[in-house]
């Protein structure tokens, strides 16, 4: 039987089963076939297979596609064989079936049978197992004889990547014999669940299909494909789809955890590699070097393909970028040329940011790229309506999605899958191509150090940060750059810089990636708005030096490559007699593990900085006395600090400063039932540095009357929406939401939290209890945004939060100086810090008496008058006095006094950290425009409030992972909890030299 007649039969047998769908089908492909047959170089003999189709399975496909335009002639059929099992056979149900959603186990329980069955698949796991214990599976698939030579391919493309090791000739033979790998990523957002059943299909029919087209993917590429890569995500969101068939009508919550600790944020771990799947793909990446990771999102109609609008990655080598567009365009014209509407690129994001997961590629001289195709966030069918702004005309989509569609899971697989296997197909033939590229980005990256420079940048062996240098060190390695270290001290342009020091090679494959994180960032603002943050300086953002050096000779200075990662061994020094150990404040953060780990010693914190022979030490210095403390002091404090990279120094004689107790406090943080995206990184970060805390629902402050009993430090990591929301929390009509295991949901039992009830947030019986915890001793920590609670509430006075006018800071990095270095918050750090800061909020403080005074014109605002901005004006023919200093009167508060306002200068807001006075200083990296209305703002406002402290953040202090030179002003606030206003210079709330004049006054 001729491959023709097979596929008429097939055709006729399913058109008989599955009755009106058939026959749009078949129409389809009667009206799409004549014409494309013309034009296209995808002759449809090409694309039919030779040997029989699984007539049931075809037929379902028909039937659960809802037009026959979400179709092509790739993806309407399945081959049929009695040897390998397609998804059905194992699952009980095609892809794409109405309802159904798989779970992992099962999703692996099909390739593993899959693998079983045919020689041309096979099934490996992931290094690291997720945060909740789950296998991460990859799947290889291709033709027999090239997953025989794996081990060959890997090696090829591992040469490829590392131009210094071969010849140019060398190379070509390479990629003549060489095959590309593909990757495939499913569903790393675990609402968009289209992909992992794809995946299934693909995989099978990648196996088994021989059609002309398949087998060129078969036989000239090897398919990888990660089933699903948020698997913890993924079971949760199959219990979410399950409990909403279970209760029909019923709201359905949103899908409250997706990982262990972040949501949408986990595509946003590409620079940090916080989470276990982004560092199982940054490993597997450089196992494999693939030429394409894939990665496979739902959000806009009906298949986006990514671009982007730009501005893009300025570190990258422009070829990547003719890559993203030569693919793109290739996806869009063979589905427009087949009739398939809504195929576009170039809008949804720009391009700039490195932080999504297929910088694992895009950063390592590979294509990562990306679909956004078109999901109902479960299996419903169900109609879907769209906003003009989706289904326009305009250049980039000249052929748009539809207002109003039913839409299928089925319809999202199609379009996926067709689209993929284009550009697997194209990639296949064209893979010489394809290869040379990478090797070529590959060349150039090594050539960068002498092309366009820099040639390295240094990291000075004399940091007074060693342990985060050193963490910071061991992230770039993770990332696949080389580290060497400096052997002996070495001068580069009249600077020295001592043995030690680390040295980051620009000569090496991946130096686009670590010059990517170590430069800084210029957003223009005129450019399309940004997708996301627009700065990411890694030196800046750890604050830890980083020094960027163009002069070449740096690459002659002694150094040898680390070959395992930097670790720091901390040491306890002084005579066995000593009465105490000093360990100078420095913000690394493994200080805040130390309080922790010896919860049981006594150590106290200095109040000003001092010095012991030459050795000077900071505020905030830890004082660990021997007296009053357990025996074993020094055999505990020694194993610890070797361990935590300290330096214990034992005194004879105790250093003559002011101290106070350092405390070890009973720390919550504290979620929502509405978002838990940002409070993860939090999580991260503690549990990283082994920081117990006890984790609570804002429902159990509104429960907890003596909230004080319990706690001592509250910490509320942002969430979005105003005082209002987040009090409210979820809305309490209808019946109760429960999270929580049941038989339908058991995954939902791994979640961090659980409830009955998920409606309702703290109320305003929980903004009284948060008050009297207050009030009774308890710090309150508020970041971001949610410092309007205490604010609006009440709690606080005299902050506010200004609405931003033309202020344009998106995910930037600015500097700041502290405004009050006595403050216990300051305690380690230098007199300025760089800050992550996004958009809001802008404080204003008070720090004078009355009601409501502030506010008003920028700083640079005077009267029209004589002379420039700066000049003072000049009142024409009256006295001229003189005029005395409003701000420096011996009691600033005199005429204050006698309001029942007035507010004593103890219980003033103290601003301890302020965004940099001058606009022109402002800027680190990223962008920034209207830059007036943020410089000099308070950044950290310590907020007395009774006994006890609300501390507000304007910065995001524990941002994805990046923001580690700033996690030592949470440690600080919460070891110093007690004694927050240490230092402060009473009765000269409104003299301080350091508070600015004008609006904060
Ligand atoms: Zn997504």
């Amino acid at each position: 039987m001729s491959p023709e007649l097979r596929r008429v039969l097939a055709i006729f047998v399913f058109v008989v089963i599955a009755a009106g769908s058939a026959i749009a089908q078949k129409e389809a492909r009667n009206t799409t076939e004549p014409s494309a047959a013309k034009t296209t170089p995808i002759d449809p003999k090409y694309t039919t297979p030779k040997s029989p189709l699984d007539t049931s399975y075809g037929a379902k496909i028909a039937e659960y596609t809802t037009e026959k335009y979400f179709m092509t002639e790739l993806v309407d059929h399945l081959p049929l064989s009695d040897k390998v099992p397609s998804p059905d056979k194992v699952l009980g149900y095609a892809v794409g079936t109405p309802n159904k959603l798989t779970y992992t186990k099962d999703l692996y329980r099909y390739y593993r049978e899959l693998a079983k069955a045919s020689p041309r698949v096979r099934v490996l796991v992931a290094p690291e197992k997720s945060e909740e214990g789950r296998e991460q599976m990859l799947v290889l698939v291709s033709d027999e004889a090239n997953l025989a030579k794996l081990d060959r391919y890997k090696e090829i493309t591992a040469k490829l990547s590392d131009p210094r090791k071969i010849t140019d000739a060398e190379a070509q033979t390479l990629i003549s014999e060489g095959k590309p790998f593909y990757w495939a990523s499913g569903s790393i957002h675990s609402p968009e669940t289209g992909s992992p059943e794809m995946l299934m299909e693909m995989a099978y029919r990648l196996a088994v299909e021989d059609s002309p087209f398949i087998e060129d993917i078969r036989k000239n590429m090897i398919i990888m494909i990660t089933p699903a890569l948020e698997v913890d995500g993924r079971d949760r969101m199959v219990d979410l789809y399950n409990y909403h068939k279970a209760n029909p009508g019923k709201p359905v919550p949103p899908l409250l955890y997706w990982g262990k600790y972040v949501a949408h944020d986990n595509n946003r771990d590409g620079l940090g590699l916080a989470l276990a799947l982004t560092r199982n793909q940054m490993r597997t990446f450089l196992e494999y070097h693939p030429t394409v990771l894939h990665d496979l999102h739902e959000s806009v109609p009906y298949l986006y393909t990514m671009t982007g609008t730009g501005p893009y990655n300025a570190w990258l080598d422009p070829l990547a970028i003719d890559e993203f567009q030569l693919l793109a365009y290739h996806e869009i014209e063979e589905m427009t040329k087949r009739g398939v509407p809504g195929v576009w690129t170039h809008g949804f994001y720009d391009g700039w940011a490195p932080n999504y997961m297929l910088y694992i590629a895009t950063g390592h001289n590979a294509i990562g790229r990306f679909y956004e195709t078109f999901g109902n966030g479960g299996a419903d069918t169900r109609e879907r309506t769209l906003p003009a702004a989706q289904t326009s005309r305009v250049w980039y989509r000249p052929n748009p999605p539809f207002p109003r569609v039913n839409w299928s899971m089925r319809n999202n697989v199609n379009m996926q899958e067709s689209a993929i296997l284009f550009a697997m197909n194209f990639v296949a033939k064209e893979k010489e191509r394809f290869l040379n590229n990478f090797y070529l980005k590959s060349k150039r990256s090594v050539a960068k150090a002498a092309n366009e420079g820099p040639a390295a940048y240094i990291i000075p062996g004399d940091t007074p940060r060693p342990v985060e240098a050193a963490d910071m060190v061991n992230l770039l390695r993770l990332q696949g750059v080389e580290v060497h270290r400096a052997t002996k001290e070495f001068t580069v342009k009249d600077q020295k810089y001592p043995a030690g020091s680390y040295i980051v090679r620009m000569d090496q494959p991946y130096s686009r990636m670590a010059d990517m994180l170590l430069d800084t960032q210029y957003y223009n603002v005129s450019d399309p708005a940004p997708y996301d943050d627009t700065g990411w300086t890694m030196g800046a953002m750890r604050n830890v030096k980083t020094v960027r050096v163009v002069d070449k000779s740096v690459l002659d200075a002694p150094a040898t490559l680390l070959t395992q990662d930097a670790k720091v061994t901390g040491q306890l020094s002084g005579p066995a007699s000593a009465v105490a150990y000093l360990i100078n404040h420095n913000t690394d953060n493994t200080l805040a593990t130390l309080r922790f780990r010896l919860k049981d010693v006594k150590m106290s914190a200095a109040e000003d900085s001092f010095k012991v022979g030459d050795q000077q030490y900071n505020t905030g210095t830890f004082i660990i006395k021997k007296d009053g403390n357990p025996a074993d002091l020094r055999a505990r404090l020694e194993s610890a600090v070797a361990e935590l990279g300290l330096k214990a120094a034992g005194v004879e004689k105790l250093p003559e400063v002011k101290t106070h107790d350092l405390a070890a406090p009973r720390i919550a943080i504290v979620h929502t039932w509405t978002n838990t995206q940002n409070e993860g990184w939090y999580r991260i970060e503690f549990d990283k540095y082994q920081i117990p805390y006890t984790y609570i629902s804002d429902q159990v402050i509104g429960k907890t009357p003596n909230l004080r009993e319990k706690f001592d430090v509250l910490i509320f990591p942002p969430v979005g929406g105003s005082a209002q929301t987040i009090v409210n929390g979820m809305p309490k009509r209808g019946d109760p939401i429960p999270w929580k295991a049941s038989a339908i949901t058991p995954n939902f039992g791994n979640s961090p939290d659980q409830t009955d009830d998920m409606r309702g947030g703290m109320t305003v019986a929980g903004v009284a209890n948060l008050q009297k915890f207050i009030e009774d001793g308890g710090l309150f920590i508020t970041i971001g945004g949610v410092s309007q609670v205490p604010i609006d509430y009440g709690i606080t006075t005299g902050v506010s939060v200004q609405q931003s006018d033309k202020l344009q800071a998106r995910g930037s990095i600015y500097n700041s100086t502290f405004s009050d270095r006595k403050s216990p918050i300051a305690y380690g750090y230098d007199a300025s810090l760089p800050i992550y800061f996004n958009q809001s909020p802008v404080f204003q403080v008070q720090t004078g008496g009355g009601g409501g005074q502030g506010g008003g014109g920028g700083a640079a605002s005077r009267a029209s008058g004589r002379g420039g901005v700066n000049d003072p004006d000049v009142v024409q023919a009256m006295p001229q006095p003189r005029p005395l200093d409003p701000n420096n009167r011996p009691d600033p508060d005199a005429d204050l006094r006698e309001s029942p306002f007035f507010v004593p200068p103890p219980l003033r807001p103290r601003v301890v950290l302020r965004f940099a006075s001058d606009e022109k200083n402002l800027l680190v990296s990223g962008m920034l425009a209207g830059g007036n209305e943020l410089a000099n703002r308070p950044a950290i406002v310590d907020v007395p409030v009774g006994r006890g402290h609300v501390v507000m953040f304007a910065t995001n202090p524990m941002w994805r992972h990046q923001t580690q030179g700033e996690f030592f002003l949470v440690f600080n606030a919460a070891l110093n909890y007690d004694n927050l206003s240490v230092g402060r210079s009473e009765g000269r709330g409104r003299q301080q030299p350091s508070t600015a004049e004008g609006d904060d006054q």
